[in-house]
């Protein structure tokens, strides 16, 4: 590898930039995990964990990626054969309902949603439509990672409601915890699936899954084989700040630390700082004349933008001229979309200058790819930052 000065940058939609403060949090000696300060302090995180996910319920935390939190969802309230909607908003959503098949469960999936997100009400006429209640979970990506566009939770939690629907509503969170505003009890979601890698500032190797009441009382008699991600053996030894095995109690550190700066922040600011810089994100897109996966109509997602490329220019030859050049790592398109689009990632750990190093790195790279545009994007996304600036601010101050 040539040598590279100066700092990456790392513009992936996650794992994200990892804070100094957490990085020094994790950095520990091995701590006894059946110890009893290992246990007050669990004890704390595990509480404090319930303010992100907005609940009252226990969140339970595994040493896994994403995808582990996935199949603990499905198989601490499921049975084999149950039938579970889903939805085609992108790669996420294919990988979950893919991992759902294996595990045996049949799933129903819905049109093609890529530009859209959600379409609530078609979810609600296939809901209506099954008067029978075959359907025992409704499973959603609140934030698709692979397209940059949002589902609405409260609204498919409405329809299910006006369809009287009593499946359980779960919805990964992955790219959305942290980053935008989420509430697992007024939403009234019944499995929420998150991970530590993404708004949560973290290194891949903790996921999270919140539960309702409800959950919980089809967890007596969900039929799913299960062991490692039994949610009862891990509230068991939870209510004693332990856990049925090893914990990722590093990365637990790491955890407490991340909430300190969320909490320190706000986060209704933390949501508002990715909102704008989401948006600023857009205008200069717009002004270089491009376009986003969701420019159709989609809600666009404060974390991760997907620029589409022009006919005839292949987005993985520019993302390897802004790597090259500009030692940036832009995200690839997933599946579908790959050669398609580029990905810009703007959560976490992220302010004002690294996304406007950001955009310039893009439009440098459009440039010396050869790919068509108007110059620009970067001075009207530092415009639109010093237009919003004073409300912003005083935002700040009030909190
Ligand atoms: C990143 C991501 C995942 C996958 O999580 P892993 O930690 O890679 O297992 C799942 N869903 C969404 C929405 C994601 O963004």
């Amino acid at each position: 590898m040539s040598f590279k000065s100066g700092r990456h940058f790392l513009q992936i939609p996650g794992p994200t930039n990892i804070p100094d403060r957490v990085l020094r949090a994790i950095d520990q000696p091995t701590v006894d995990h059946r110890g009893p300060d290992f246990a007050e302090f669990a004890l704390g995180v595990l509480d404090r964990l319930k303010k992100v996910f907005k609940t009252t319920n226990p969140v339970i935390v595994y040493p896994s990626s994403g995808t582990g939190a996935w199949e603990a969802a499905l198989v601490n309230t499921l049975s084999p054969g149950d039938k579970v909607l889903m939805f085609e908003t992108g790669q996420f959503m294919y990988l979950w309902r893919d991992l759902a098949n294996r595990m045996g469960l049949e799933t129903i999936v819905e049109g093609d949603e890529w530009n859209t997100g959600v379409v609530i009400e078609n979810a609600k006429a296939t809901l209506e439509k099954d008067t029978n209640h075959e359907i025992k979970a409704v499973c959603m990506v609140h934030n698709e990672t692979a397209t940059g566009v949002v589902s609405d939770v409260e609204a498919m939690r409405k329809a299910m409601d006006e369809a009287g629907h009593p499946a359980l509503l779960m919805v990964d969170t992955i790219s959305s915890l942290g980053s935008m505003d989420y509430r697992h009890d007024e939403w009234r979601v019944d499995v929420t699936i998150a991970g530590s890698q993404k708004g949560l500032m973290l290194p891949a190797g903790l996921s999270f899954n919140a539960m309702s009441d409800k959950a919980l009382e089809a967890n007596k008699t969900a039929k799913m084989p299960r062991a490692y991600w039994d949610w009862q053996e891990m509230l068991k030894n939870n209510a004693n700040g332990f856990f049925p095995y090893t914990p990722a109690a590093n990365l637990m550190f790491g955890l407490d630390e991340a909430m300190d700066m969320l909490f320190e922040e706000g986060l209704d600011h933390v949501f508002a700082r990715h909102q704008r810089l989401a948006e600023a994100t857009r205008t200069a897109v717009q002004a270089w004349g491009m376009a986003t996966v969701c420019s159709q109509g989609g809600i666009p997602s404060p974390s991760i933008t997907a620029v589409e490329m022009p006919d005839g220019h292949d987005a993985e030859a520019l993302r390897k001229i802004v790597l090259d050049r500009f030692d940036m790592s832009l995200g690839t398109g997933l599946a579908r979309l790959n050669g398609k689009v580029f990905r810009i990632g703007h959560l976490g750990s992220f302010n004002e200058l690294m996304l406007l190093g950001t955009l310039a790195g893009v439009e440098m790279g459009l440039q010396i790819a050869g790919v068509p545009h108007n110059k620009g994007g970067v001075n009207a996304a530092m415009t639109f930052l010093e237009d919003t600036d004073r409300a912003y601010s005083a935002q700040s101050a009030a909190e």
